[in-house]
């Protein structure tokens, strides 16, 4: 797997320190609030998993995946749900866990299904984001870092299911999805 990687983005310990501010950050923040964590399947289960631990309040978390049709390294904003919520949010203050917001076509769909559910609040925490190829205007309330404009992998995010389990971000060869 690390022979495909052309260079490591973020290490794991760069990871690990931001991974602990957003947790402090969001406890001070929902402190006296009916949390909800909803992790975005399945880029997003090892920041949440690490997110959680970090979130020192009572909370809840659900599940949801969603799948856009488009060539494998680009969204094309048509969204349909493949695993909804099994809990209501009615009344609960949301998180939503991203993985990476790119053009934010993905995240505009979410927060607009979401919010149409009756919650107190919706909010995104991103662990990755590309400014530079949004799309959509939706700014995340969380963010961990922003990255140029390269396909990675690693820590969740993919490249035809494999590299998920890569504990770094990483940039992938382009003659590996080219
Ligand atoms: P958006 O709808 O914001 O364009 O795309 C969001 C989704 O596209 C992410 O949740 C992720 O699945 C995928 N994506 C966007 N950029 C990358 C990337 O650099 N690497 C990987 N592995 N997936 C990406």
């Amino acid at each position: 797997m690390k022979n495909d990687i052309k260079e490591i983005l973020l290490t794991e310990e760069q990871i690990k320190t931001k991974v602990a501010e957003l947790g402090a950050q969001i406890s001070k923040d929902y402190k006296g609030k009916d949390l909800i964590v909803i992790c975005i399947l399945k880029g997003a289960t090892p920041f949440m998993a690490d997110l959680i631990r970090e979130i020192k309040i009572p909370m809840a978390i659900d599940f949801m995946a969603v799948s856009s049709y488009g060539v494998s390294t680009q969204s094309s904003g048509v969204v349909r749900i493949l695993k909804d919520l099994d809990t209501g949010i009615e009344n609960k203050d949301v998180l939503i866990i991203e993985d990476i917001v790119d053009s934010g076509l993905t995240l505009k769909y979410l927060l607009e299904n979401l919010s149409s559910r009756k919650a107190n609040s919706v909010k995104v925490c991103t662990f990755l984001e590309k400014t530079e190829r949004r799309e959509i205007n939706v700014i995340p309330d969380y963010k961990g870092y922003d990255i140029p404009n390269e396909f990675v992998v690693g820590y969740g995010l993919d490249f035809a299911e494999k590299y998920r389990n890569l504990p770094y971000i990483g940039v992938l060869k382009p003659e590996i999805y080219s």
